[in-house]
C-alpha cells in the first residue's frame, strides 16, 4: 500500500508512512504467512543486546531489547531493520531459536554470542546451531566515522572511497564463531540493502526517509505439520 520512499511493503509504523498503509500492509503480510491477527512479538529495540522471552515482551509494554528468544511453540516473533542485520539463530532440531537486531553498537556489543549463551542456558550447543545473517548494509556503502572504526578489529574494516567502511555481516559472523559456532553453519544473504537496486529500505541511502523490513522466526511445534 505505501507509496513514495515507503513503497510497498513498509512494516514501520513509526517512519513517517500514513499509518492505514502500514496496518494494511501488515494485515497482508499476517494474512499471507499465516500469522494471527494481533500479530508477531516484538520488542522496543534500543540498539543494545538484551534478549527476552516472548513473555517478557507483552505488546501493551514492549520490552527494551534486541533479541528474542524463542522455543517451539511460542508465538511469532519479529525485530525491525533498514541497514542493520536481523540475525536468526536456530537450533537444528528445531525447539529454540534467537532472532536478533544487530546494528554497529549490538554487533560491538556482540549480541550474536549472547544469542549463542542464551540457547546454550537451554541446552543447545553452540555445534547445534545453524545462524542467518539477513540483508543490510555491506561494506560497500558503510562508510563510518573514527568512532565507530575504532570499535572494531581491523580484520573487520575495509577500504572505502570516501574512508573506512564496516564489514557489518562479517563482524557478526566472527562473534558467531568466537561463541563457537560452526563457521560452515553460518550463512550471510549477499543482498547490501543500500546498493541491491531498490528491493530494500535503505536508512543510509535515502537519509532515515524510508521503509522498515521485518525479519521474523516462529517455530512449530513438533506436533504440528510445516
Ligand atoms: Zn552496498
Amino acid at each position: 500500500m505505501s507509496r513514495g520512499p515507503y513503497a510497498s511493503l513498509n512494516l514501520g509504523q513509526a517512519a513517517g508512512d500514513d499509518p492505514g498503509h502500514v496496518l494494511r500492509n501488515r494485515t497482508r503480510m499476517f494474512q499471507a504467512l499465516g500469522i494471527p491477527e494481533q500479530g508477531p512479538v516484538r520488542v522496543r529495540q534500543v540498539h543494545g543486546t538484551r534478549i527476552v522471552t516472548p513473555a517478557e515482551s507483552p505488546a501493551e509494554a514492549l520490552a527494551e531489547a534486541d533479541g528474542i528468544l524463542v522455543r517451539a511453540g511460542d508465538p511469532w516473533v519479529a525485530v525491525s531493520v533498514a541497514d542493520c542485520a536481523p540475525v536468526a539463530l536456530v537450533a537444528r532440531d528445531g525447539s529454540h531459536a534467537a532472532l536478533l537486531h544487530s546494528g554497529w553498537r549490538a554487533t560491538r556489543g556482540k549480541i550474536a554470542g549472547a544469542g549463542v549463551r542464551m540457547l546454550a542456558e537451554r541446552g543447545i550447543r553452540a555445534s547445534e546451531i545453524a545462524a542467518s545473517i539477513g540483508p543490510c548494509i555491506h561494506a560497500c556503502c558503510y562508510l563510518v566515522g573514527p568512532e565507530v572504526a575504532r570499535e572494531f578489529s581491523k580484520e573487520l574494516l575495509k577500504p572505502h572511497p570516501g574512508g573506512v567502511a564496516l564489514d557489518l555481516p562479517l563482524a557478526i559472523a566472527r562473534a558467531l564463531e568466537e561463541a563457537g559456532v560452526d563457521v560452515s553453519a553460518i550463512t550471510v544473504a549477499p543482498e547490501c540493502t543500500s546498493c541491491t537496486g531498490s528491493a530494500f529500505y535503505s536508512h543510509r541511502r535515502d537519509r532515515g526517509v524510508t521503509g522498515r523490513h521485518w525479519a521474523l522466526v516462529h517455530l512449530a511445534r513438533s506436533s504440528e505439520s510445516t
